[in-house]
């Protein structure tokens, strides 16, 4: 069976693209494109086939589908052959039972879906294999591309860094000057990318990579390129498979520029378009209250009673937010989110600073290591549980996007009480010397004060 995709305009208009042509918008409307797959092919095969196929080769050695995108590959990217694939055995990602927290909060049924447990600690690896992967394809027959080229609010850069050294293909990365943490900046420094950092914030690196690419020879990597949205939707696949082909009842995700909430709306649908699923969950895109255009525009549809829509929308400038990963005021997947979100009973909400950080922290003590966005996802999660929309024996997923270890500058300032708010659970190291004895006695007194109740000090 040969499995066939094509771009399309995802608002609708005539037109089909190869995947191999470099283009990024609808000519007719100037809007975002979409992969669409030849679903009477994929259909050949039956759901119960399928779900074989895809759980034979999950985390296997038969290069390169042991690699929780590549595993699907053919309803990922078909057309790129097997030895132009570059993967870093993305996905496959634990899927963590928040027992511990999940109590505290008053859920028996809550999951984290660990996506920063990843080559470079975010979800993005899973979009950056396939778009890097489907550019070797386009060398492989011939396309003059020189170098590939993104902005960045830190990961999405990372994960191209990494993966076009792994191929030997030029990367440039547009970054704002000091707004991302030491990690992302020293990620692409390491794999050898020409890193700029631009005196601005990610939504005008975003206007300087789009001149920057009007040259066909350098390719666009930021999720306005619709190839990464199809490795993303690979998080639904996965969450599903690792529940026996089960459907949450709710998966949550932080925002930003919104491509991975449309991406994993797309997964559930496409999942139900081949008949392995029959419900769809309901998202709920999480944002940081800094940086909220989508909870603005949500708000405005629910006093105005009527769904929500992109004339509901309006950009702003983002503020500053520990969240720095989502920090984006005008989101280019703004359309696609809307359809992602009416299309499964979406929700919008949104999040303070304190409340980001002290959720954060009330799960890192339940065993998780949290990054803010992470905790944008769980603040929101704490607050539509409190509110009664979700409810305590609801089955609820919530996409931890990235690894704690990439910002560890805002565990550290929060442990210290160093931010811009008092931190309601820091835990600080304990100065002690060197003589047995002291510390063997100083440690059954905190033992002691801990187990009377008070927390140590
Ligand atoms: C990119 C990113 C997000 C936001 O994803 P969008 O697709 O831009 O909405 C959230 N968290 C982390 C850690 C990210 O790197
Ligand atoms: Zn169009």
């Amino acid at each position: 069976m040969t499995y066939r995709a094509h771009f399309r305009c995802a608002a609708g208009c005539s037109g089909q693209w190869p995947l191999t042509d470099v283009i990024y918008r609808c000519p007719s409307c100037e809007g975002l494109l979409e992969v669409e797959h030849d679903l009477e092919a994929l259909g050949a095969r039956s759901p119960a086939g399928w779900m074989k196929v895809f759980s034979d080769r999950y985390l296997r050695t038969q290069w390169p589908y042991g690699s929780g995108v590549w595993g699907k590959k053919e309803v990922v990217q078909p057309h790129v052959a097997d030895e132009n694939v570059v993967s870093l055995f993305e996905g496959g990602t634990n899927l963590f039972w928040a027992e511990r927290y999940g109590e505290q909060i008053g859920l028996r049924d809550l999951w984290i879906k660990q996506c920063g447990t990843s080559h470079t600690g975010s979800f993005k690896d899973l979009g950056m294999t396939v778009l890097v992967s489907s550019v070797k394809q386009m060398i492989a027959e011939g396309k003059p591309i020189r170098a590939v080229a993104c902005a960045s609010t830190g990961d999405t850069s990372a994960a191209l860094a990494a993966y076009g050294a792994a191929a030997g293909i030029p990367v440039v990365v547009l970054l704002p000057r000091a707004k991302i943490s030491a990690a992302q900046l020293v990620q692409p420094m390491a794999n050898g990318a020409m890193v700029c950092s631009l005196e601005t914030d990610f939504d005008g690196c975003m206007r300087v990579v789009q001149a920057l690419t009007e040259d066909p020879t350098i390719y666009l990597a930021n999720s306005m390129n619709s190839l990464r949205i199809e490795g993303q939707k690979t998080i639904a696949f996965e969450m599903v498979q690792q529940f026996d082909w089960e459907v949450p009842d709710w998966v949550l995700v932080p925002g930003g520029n919104l491509g991975n909430v449309s991406a994993i709306a797309k997964g559930f649908l496409e999942m139900q378009a081949m008949g392995l699923i029959r419900s769809l969950p309901r998202l709920v895109c999480c944002q940081a209250q800094q940086a909220s255009p989508l909870y603005q525009a949500s708000q405005r549809a629910e006093a105005a009673g009527h769904p929500l829509s992109e004339d509901d929308f309006e950009a702003v400038t983002a503020g500053t937010t520990l969240a720095s990963a989502i920090q984006i005021g005008n989101p280019v997947s703004l359309p696609k989110a809307i359809r992602a979100l009416s299309a499964t009973r979406g929700v919008v909400e949104q999040a303070s600073e304190s409340e980001l950080a002290e959720a954060t922290a009330r799960a890192d003590r339940t065993g998780m290591f949290n990054c803010p966005h992470t905790g944008v996802a769980l603040a929101c999660l704490e607050k539509l549980v409190a509110a009664g929309t979700i409810a305590p024996d609801e089955r609820v997923i919530v996409i931890s996007t990235a690894h704690g270890l990439k910002f560890s500058e805002f565990k550290t300032r929060y442990h210290q009480g160093a931010l811009d708010f008092p931190s309601e659970h820091p835990n600080r190291p304990v100065e002690m010397g060197s003589d047995p004895a002291a510390v063997v006695g100083e440690l059954h007194r905190l033992l002691d004060a801990a187990q009377g109740g008070a927390s140590p000090t």
